[in-house]
């Protein structure tokens, strides 16, 4: 396991086109096209992984973080993309190479195994689901190998023939002219695919491919303390793979619904509590929602606006160690009284009084007075 900054030869602060020129350079160097050292194609798709990784700005920090072992604890794909089939990189090649001399930038062999693509999932959790943990049952579509032609995608008795196109090659060539001069360009033959055999007499329950769409239900356990956003990795229950490859992986992405009175910040709880002036001069014991239920609080004598208190221990388990929880903060919210009855307000003059040492002005009086008759 190598260090993907040493790979394509960059600073650990370089920058996304930092990145790209070093890999594009990089790239040219080993691309088994052209490199025909052993090791070429190995370090090729080292650098697709280190190049991925890097320029994804979630895997990136990730990576800088924990390292590879991080990265596919995280669930992110660290076979690089050139095991899990093209995608983007497919597009950089073409813009990099312009297909010259290249083979369109494929280095698996058609022939060879092929691995299933990854499957995403996207699930929608309860705040407590994702605090406590949950087992959901869900329902996936995915491809499976045919079990008419055990894959082969073959009627059962033919066999493949070779492809009039390019002669079993599975390349071809194509010569273009232009201003610059003629340029030879070697493509993946059109008719088989790059495969040098073409399928004569398809399976017809899976019209050649191989594979089948099918349904599989699968029960996903939601480990305690995982938050929105986090992604749980399946080995091996994406789509299958192909000529003996292995199959892809099922990607669960989780989305966290909103809780009407907690907030949660990592592993710790907020909420805010409502309390009255008495209460507040006071203090009191009262209860309070959490995590856990209702549990009672203390509020200490002359608490102020704004002041967070703190139950520990019963806020959201740490993923991973779910024995170890965070704490419950509550914000003390002191409520000014409104609507005041002749009693109260009697109660609060004398107060007023004995708080400032003097009668009230007669502003405050006035004031008082309009509260009293309306
Ligand atoms: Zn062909
Ligand atoms: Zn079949």
């Amino acid at each position: 396991m190598s260090d993907y900054y040493e790979i394509l030869g960059i600073e650990r602060n370089a920058t996304k086109e930092e990145i790209k020129s070093a890999f594009r350079k990089k790239a040219r160097q080993y691309h088994p096209d052209v490199n025909k050292a052993p090791d070429a194609e190995e370090k090729f798709k080292e650098l697709g992984k280190a190049y991925e990784t890097l320029m994804d700005d979630n895997k990136r920090a990730t990576y800088d973080r924990y390292g590879e072992d991080g990265l596919r604890e995280a669930g992110f794909n660290t076979s690089g993309p050139f095991d899990a089939g093209f995608g983007d990189l497919n597009d950089i090649f073409e813009s990099f190479f312009g297909g010259f001399g290249f083979s369109s930038g494929r280095a698996t062999n058609p022939n060879g195994p092929q691995n299933g693509a990854d499957l995403r999932l996207n699930m929608q959790l309860e705040f407590e689901e994702a605090v406590f943990g949950v087992e959901k049952e869900v329902t996936i579509r995915y491809l499976e190998t045919c079990s008419e032609c055990n894959g082969t995608g073959a009627q059962a008795g033919s066999k493949p023939e070779v492809c009039p196109t390019c002669g079993g090659t599975g390349r071809v060539q194509q010569v273009t002219q232009t201003p610059l001069g003629s340029f030879r360009q070697i493509t993946t033959c059109p008719k088989c695919s790059g495969t040098g055999k073409i399928n004569a007499h398809p399976c017809p329950k899976c019209k050649g491919d191989g594979r089948i769409e099918a349904e599989r239900k699968l029960k996903i356990t939601i480990p305690p303390g995982v938050n929105d956003g986090s992604r749980i990795g399946l080995s091996g229950e994406g789509n299958c793979g192909k000529n003996g490859g292995r199959p892809g992986d099922l990607i669960v992405v989780l989305y966290v619904k909103e809780h009407k009175e907690f907030q949660r910040d990592g592993v710790n709880i907020f909420s805010k509590v409502d309390i009255s002036f008495p209460q507040a001069a006071i203090g009191d014991t009262i209860e309070v929602n959490t995590l856990d239920g209702v549990q009672t609080l203390t509020i200490p004598q002359g608490v102020e606006q704004g002041s967070v208190l703190q139950i520990k221990g019963i806020g959201v388990p740490q993923l991973g160690n779910p024995n170890k929880r965070g704490n419950h903060n509550f914000i003390i919210n002191i409520k000014t009284p409104k609507n005041l009855s002749s009693e109260e307000k009697q109660l609060y003059q004398k107060l007023y009084e004995l708080n400032c040492n003097k009668k009230p002005s007669s502003k405050f009086i006035d004031k008082m007075k309009n509260v009293l008759h309306n």
